[in-house]
C-alpha cells in the first residue's frame, strides 16, 4: 500500500521525512491547534509559538539525555555558518586542532584559519577520505582551544565509531548526517552541531549543543552580532526570527522519535538496514562498498561497480524503478544510498533486490 505514491528516496540531504510527520504537518497546515491559522503565519513571539519552540527543545533534550549545563540554539546559516562561528566563539588562545576526514571538514578547517591557529592534526585524504585515522594519541597542541570532528563524513560515508583521545581539549563535532540516528553522550563533548536536512528536517534550521562554560562574552568587536553564540543563548534562540515553519517540523521530528522508543531504538533500525546492505556489498560480485570496514557509516553508503558506464546504467535503471538520488558525490563517483532515519527497511530491501536484478541481468 502506497496511497501516496512516494518512491525510494536516498537523497544525502535534503533527505527523506518520515511518512507520519509530513501527514500531521499536512493536517495541521492551515489551522494549527486551533490558532485559527498556519505556523508559517504566526508570530515567533507569540504564545502558541513559544510553546512549538519550547516543546521542541524539551523533545530534543529527553531524546539525547542533554544535561542541563549545556545550551540548545536553533539557528540559521546551515553548517557552513558553524565553520565561522565555531572558530569565532571557541578561539580564546587562537589555536585549534582538526581532524580532516572529507570535503566538509576540509572546509571548515580552512574557513578557521581566517581566525586563529589552526593545525590539521590528522586526516585521511591519502586515500580519498575512505577510512577513518586512528585517533587515539594524536599531537593535541598544549594550546589547543578544542578539536574538531566531521563525525559523520556524508560525501564518503564513514563514520568515527570511537571519539579521537583529545587529551582533555574539548570536543568539536559537526554531527550533521548523524544526528539522532543513536544515542549520544553529550558530555563528550563541548559543542555539537547539525544542519537538520539530513536526518531531522527541511533545509534551513541549524541545531547547536553547546555547554554553557563555552559561551563567551568577551569576542573581538568585529563579531557580527548573529554569530554570537552568547547572543542567542541569551534570547532562547528568539533573538530574530528564528525559521519557525522549519523548527516546527523538527518538532514532530523529534516527537516521531519518541513514539518509536528513542534512540536506542532508532540506532537498532539503522543498524539493521545498514546490515541489509553492507551483507549485500561484501557478496556481490558486481558492486562493492569503498570504505574501510571498520570505519562505515550506517547513514551514507557508498558503492561503486568498479566501471563508471555500468554506474550510470545502474543509476538511470534504478531511477526509473522508483529508486532516486542514488548517484555518488562527484569526489567518489559510483552510487551512495543515504539511508537516514526516515527511510523505512522496505526501501533498503527493494534497493538490494534491485541490485540483485541489476547483477544477475549484467553478468
Ligand atoms: C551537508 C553537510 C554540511 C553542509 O551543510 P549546509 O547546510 O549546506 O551548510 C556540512 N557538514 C556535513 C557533515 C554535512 O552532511
Amino acid at each position: 500500500m502506497n496511497k501516496y505514491k512516494r518512491i525510494y528516496n536516498f537523497s544525502a540531504g535534503p533527505a527523506v521525512l518520515p511518512v507520519e510527520v509530513l501527514e500531521t504537518a499536512r493536517d495541521e497546515m492551515l489551522n494549527y491547534n486551533n490558532s485559527g491559522m498556519s505556523v508559517m503565519e504566526m508570530s515567533h513571539r507569540s504564545k502558541v509559538y513559544d510553546e512549538i519552540i519550547k516543546g521542541a527543545e524539551a523533545d530534543l533534550r529527553q531524546l539525547l539525555n542533554i544535561p542541563q549545563n549545556y545550551k540548545v540554539l536553533f539557528l540559521q546559516g546551515g553548517a557552513h555558518l558553524q565553520f565561522s562561528a565555531v572558530p569565532i566563539n571557541l578561539l580564546k588562545n587562537g589555536v585549534a586542532d582538526y581532524i580532516v576526514t572529507g570535503q566538509w571538514a576540509r572546509k571548515a578547517y580552512i574557513e578557521a584559519q581566517k581566525y586563529g591557529k589552526i593545525n590539521k592534526i590528522a586526516s585521511s585524504e591519502d586515500k580519498n577520505f575512505s577510512y577513518i585515522p586512528d585517533c587515539s594519541n594524536l599531537d593535541i597542541s598544549k594550546n589547543a582551544d578544542y578539536v574538531y570532528i566531521c563525525e559523520n563524513n556524508t560525501i564518503y560515508g564513514t563514520k568515527f565509531w570511537k571519539l579521537p583521545n583529545t587529551k582533555g581539549k574539548d570536543l568539536v563535532s559537526d554531527m550533521s548526517s548523524c544526528f539522532l540516528s543513536e544515542p549520544v553522550d553529550v558530555t563528550k563533548y563541548g559543542l555539537i552541531f547539525a544542519g537538520v536536512q539530513k536526518n531531522v528536517g527541511p533545509a534551513g534550521v541549524q541545531i547547536v549543543i553547546i555547554r554553557e562554560d563555552l559561551i563567551r562574552e568577551d569576542l573581538p568587536s568585529w563579531t557580527p552580532e548573529m554569530l554570537k553564540y552568547k547572543i542567542h543563548a541569551d534570547n532562547n534562540s528568539l533573538y530574530n526570527t528564528p525559521p519557525c515553519f522549519g523548527i516546527y517540523i523538527c518538532s514532530l521530528v523529534f516527537k516521531w522519535l519518541k513514539n518509536l522508543g528513542g534512540l536506542s531504538v532508532m540506532k537498532e533500525i539503522n543498524e539493521k538496514k545498514a546490515r541489509i546492505l553492507y551483507d549485500f556489498l561484501d557478496n556481490s560480485k558486481l558492486f562493492k562498498g569503498t570504505v574501510e570496514k571498520s570505519s562505515r557509516s550506517v547513514m551514507n553508503v557508498p558503492f561503486v561497480t568498479g566501471d563508471e558506464q555500468s554506474d550510470a546504467k545502474f543509476i538511470k535503471e534504478a531511477t526509473s524503478a522508483g529508486l532516486v538520488q542514488l548517484k555518488g558525490h562527484r569526489t567518489v563517483g559510483g552510487m551512495r544510498a543515504s539511508i537516514y532515519n526516515a527511510m523505512p527497511v522496505e526501501g533498503v530491501k527493494a534497493l538490494v533486490e534491485f541490485m540483485k536484478d541489476f547483477e544477475f541481468n549484467n553478468k
